[in-house]
C-alpha cells in the first residue's frame, strides 16, 4: 500500500462524482443558508428524555437547531408547517459501529476480494452510496470504526457530508484501526506477495504511540485497536480468545489516545480480549460475545460503554459455522445480565460487516428488545446513549431546544412494535429534510 499516492487518487474522482448525483442536495443547502423555519407537529414525540411520549408536539426548528419543544400550541406566522400529526416523531438514530468501505465479509473471499479487487476511490464512492443508505433509513449519526484497508477514505467521506456535497449522516470516524504483525487479514498469501492489510501493522510501544498521532493527524475522532482473535469455547462454557496487544502496547495506544484529547474502542470478542481491553483503559468495548460476571463489573465500575452488534453476530453466524452460532447465544445471555448491571450499552450494528443494501440497522433496535430492553430502553440505546459515547450530548440524542435538529418519524407506534423503527418515513439533519413520505 502506498497510502499518500492511494490518498489524493481519490479526490479529483469524488469531487467529479458528487457534483453530478447530488445538485439537489447542493440547492437544499443553499436554501438552508437563510435560517429556514419549520415547524412540526408530532402526533406522538418520543423526545428522548421523558419516560411517555408527548402528544401533539409541536417542535419548532429554525435553520439547523430546535430552537422550541411545546406540548399542543400552534405555528407561530412565518414558520412552514411539516405535518407528522399521524406520526411518532424521534430523535434522529444513532449507530455507533459501522464500516461505510466495507459491503458485507461473510467470509474471508468476501473481505479479500473487497481489498484486493476494489480501488480505494471506487470503495469511496460505495461509502457515499452507504451513508444516503444510513441516512434514509434514520441514522442522522454513525461512528464509523475503521476503513479495513482503505486508509483515511472515512475521513473524505465524513468531510464531503460536512460540506453538504452528498447526503449523509454526521460522523466520527476511527481511520485505519491497529493489529500487530500477522493478527489481522489479509493473511494466507505467498510470502512473495506483497498483499494490502485491513489495519495499520503496529508493533511495539513508540510505534504504537507514533501510529496514534499519524491516525489522528489525518482526522481520526476515534482510535480502533483488535483486542483479539482466534475464539474458543472452554469446557466452563467462557468463550476465550488470543490476545493481540501485550498489555504494554495497548496501555500506549490508550494513553496516546487520551493524551492527544481522543477515545478508544476495541474490537474484543472473547474475554480473555475483554479483560485486554478494560486493562489497558479503553473507552468502548466492541461486541463483547465473551463477557463473563466478572468482566460485566468492571465494565460497570469503569464506566465503559458496550457497544454489542448483535445484528451481524446473527447474520454472519449460517455463512461462517463453527463456533459463530453459539456466540450469538452467549451474547445473548451476557446482553441480560448488562441489563440487570445498568451496563451502558449504545447501539452499534457492524453495518459493512453485512451488506448495506441486504439489512436496515434499525434490525439491531429488535433485538435489543428481544433480548430484554423496553422498547424505550432501545430507543435510548439508540439515541442518548450513543450521544453521551460521542461526548456529543449536547447536541444531538435528543429532541429539545438547542440542539440540532436531527428529526425522523415512523407511521406507527414503535412502543407497541419495535420493528417500526425499520420503516422510516421523515428524515431531517440540521434542520434540512431529506426523507418525506408522510405528506
Ligand atoms: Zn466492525
Amino acid at each position: 500500500m502506498k497510502p499518500r499516492r492511494s490518498r489524493h487518487a481519490l479526490i479529483p474522482i469524488l469531487g467529479a462524482l458528487f457534483c453530478v448525483l447530488c445538485a439537489a442536495t447542493h440547492a437544499q443547502e443553499k436554501s438552508a443558508a437563510s435560517p429556514k423555519k419549520i415547524a412540526i407537529r408530532a402526533g406522538r414525540l418520543i423526545d428522548g428524555k421523558s419516560d411517555t411520549p408527548i402528544s401533539n408536539a409541536l417542535i419548532l426548528v429554525e435553520g439547523d437547531q430546535i430552537k422550541s419543544v411545546t406540548s399542543g400550541g400552534s405555528a407561530p406566522s412565518g414558520y412552514e408547517l411539516i405535518d407528522l400529526s399521524k406520526a411518532t416523531v424521534l430523535p434522529g438514530f444513532m449507530d455507533v459501529h459501522t464500516h461505510v468501505l466495507l459491503n458485507g465479509d461473510i467470509t474471508s473471499e468476501d473481505y479479500d476480494e473487497q481489498l484486493l479487487k476494489q480501488s480505494i476511490p471506487y470503495r469511496a464512492i460505495l461509502a457515499a452510496r452507504n451513508a444516503r443508505i444510513a441516512l434514509e433509513d434514520g441514522f442522522t449519526t454513525i461512528r464509523d470504526v475503521e476503513t479495513e484497508g482503505a486508509m483515511y477514505a472515512d475521513v473524505d467521506v465524513k468531510t464531503a457530508i460536512l460540506r453538504g456535497e452528498v447526503p449523509g449522516p454526521r460522523m466520527q470516524v476511527a481511520t485505519r484501526a491497529m493489529a500487530p504483525t500477522g493478527m489481522y487479514p489479509l493473511l494466507g498469501y505467498s510470502w512473495e506477495l506483497r498483499v494490502p492489510t485491513g489495519v495499520q501493522t503496529v508493533d511495539g510501544v513508540d510505534a504504537a504511540r507514533k501510529a496514534v498521532r499519524e491516525q489522528v493527524s489525518y482526522g481520526a475522532d476515534w482510535i480502533k485497536y483488535y483486542s483479539d482473535r482466534r475464539y474458543h469455547f472452554g469446557e466452563d462454557g467462557v468463550l476465550y480468545s488470543m490476545v493481540n496487544f501485550t498489555d504494554d502496547e495497548a496501555k500506549a495506544i490508550v494513553d496516546e489516545t487520551h493524551r492527544l484529547g481522543k477515545k478508544v474502542a476495541a474490537h474484543c470478542i472473547g474475554s480473555d480480549g475483554i479483560a485486554a481491553a478494560l486493562r489497558a483503559g479503553v473507552d468502548t468495548i466492541e461486541h463483547g460475545d465473551g463477557f463473563t460476571d466478572a468482566l460485566l463489573d468492571e465494565a460497570a465500575r469503569k464506566g465503559v460503554y458496550w457497544v454489542p452488534t448483535i445484528t451481524v453476530g446473527a447474520y454472519v453466524a449460517p455463512g461462517r459455522g463453527g463456533n459463530w452460532g453459539r456466540m450469538v447465544d452467549l451474547e445473548r445471555t451476557a446482553f441480560q445480565k448488562a441489563l440487570k448491571k445498568n451496563i451502558k450499552i449504545a447501539l452499534g450494528t457492524d453495518a459493512g460487516g453485512f451488506d448495506w443494501k441486504q439489512l436496515n440497522e434499525a434490525e439491531e433496535f429488535v433485538y435489543y428488545a428481544n433480548y430484554g430492553m423496553t422498547p424505550m430502553q432501545a430507543i435510548r440505546a439508540g439515541t442518548v446513549v450513543p450521544a453521551e459515547l460521542l461526548g456529543w450530548s449536547d447536541k444531538v440524542g435528543t429532541i429539545e431546544a438547542n440542539k440540532w435538529a436531527d428529526i425522523v418519524a415512523v407511521g406507527g407506534d414503535p412502543l407497541k412494535d419495535i420493528t417500526e423503527l425499520k420503516r422510516v418515513k421523515f428524515v431531517m439533519k440540521g434542520g434540512i429534510v431529506y426523507k418525506n413520505d408522510l405528506r
